[in-house]
């Protein structure tokens, strides 16, 4: 489908995610009828532009019965807490248009390994917010980059990351709200952690006996860190890598963004489903797979011109067999 792009659809690529004004959904006519859904949960990250509460029903008009926020801006460290009625508010219309699970995408900022004291300290207090903003929301999962560690070896990262998260949820009882961290596998840049299927198993092994854990596994970061996602063999290996060592029952989330980059480039660069080096059958094979008929697979593409989002949530769920 040819793109008409406006000095205006120009001018909102510089804004990223943040769809305020005449593009946003929600300035749409609302939908006549309930946007048609399919077997699987499929979402995309939402803007909450205008209140958290207002991200549910953008998922909804986007045709999602599962959605990503963020929930304070993800590059500031100060965060407001959600007021009560806008809690209620996201539980009401989760309930009402049936979406779930709720993912939150932790801030940018969050660095649980640092090797900065003061940055470190900042962390551990910033990802206690997302936490009780979660628990608040009634989200189900916490998505977490599990952070990086320059300046010091591997094995201190691991082991300072596996004590900044169990102090920053110190007695909050995620067990009883059905609240997991998902470490997300990350594409494997210098001195990050979790750029590999094994690094992210062993956190999250070391983390499993102080707190509800997981992990979610990005599309683009296993591509460019260097698994086969692409060939139909490849793919069936590296999910069966993933078993092996995280395990596929520990991973409910999945974010779906083809790559702009090559396979094992490192290269984080997100691209819309099925315009990438990932492509579009590789999309299928994998949300269809019977081995993943438990995740929820959620959409992190760009946002290059108005309705991308629309476009991409479409292009996953035409694949649903
Ligand atoms: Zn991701
Ligand atoms: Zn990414």
């Amino acid at each position: 489908m040819p793109r008409a792009v406006t000095t205006k659809a120009i001018k909102k690529k510089s804004s990223g995610r943040d769809l305020a004004g005449e593009y946003d959904i929600l300035k749409q006519p609302a939908p006549a009828t309930p946007p048609k859904l399919t077997r699987l949960r499929i979402g995309i990250h939402t803007s909450t532009s205008g209140g958290v509460e207002k991200a549910i029903e953008r998922a909804y008009r986007l045709g999602c019965n599962t959605l990503q926020i963020f929930s304070s801006s993800p590059r500031m460290w100060r965060a407001s807490s959600p007021e009560m009625w806008q809690c209620n508010e996201v539980r009401r219309l989760s309930e009402l248009y049936g979406i779930a699970p709720l993912v939150i995408h932790t801030s940018y900022l969050v660095n649980m390994c640092s090797k900065t004291p003061e940055f470190l300290d900042k962390s551990i207090v910033a990802f206690r917010g997302e936490v009780q903003r979660g628990l608040s929301l009634g989200a189900q999962y916490l998505v977490l980059h599990p952070g990086s560690f320059s300046g010091g070896t591997r094995e201190e990262g691991l082991q300072c990351a596996v004590e900044s998260i169990s102090k920053s949820v110190d007695g909050l009882d995620l067990a009883s709200s059905n609240f997991k961290i998902l470490i997300e596998n990350t594409a494997g840049a210098e001195y990050s952690l979790g750029g590999s299927f094994e690094q992210v198993a062993e956190l999250v092994a070391r983390l499993r006996p102080k707190v509800p854990v997981g992990a979610c596994i990005d599309t683009c970061h296993t591509h460019v860190s260097g698994y086969d996602v692409v060939s139909e063999n490849g793919l069936a290996d590296t999910l069966k890598q993933l078993d092996n060592t995280i395990g596929l029952e520990n991973v409910p989330v999945w974010h779906c963004n083809d790559a702009k980059a090559d396979r094992g480039s490192k290269l984080d660069r997100h691209q819309h489903i099925g315009e990438g080096k990932i492509g579009i059958d590789s999309f299928r094979r994998l949300i269809n797979s019977p081995m993943l008929a438990h995740a929820a697979f959620i959409a992190e593409t760009p946002i290059d011109e108005p309705g991308d989002d629309l476009r991409n949530v479409d292009a996953l769920k035409s694949l649903v067999h």
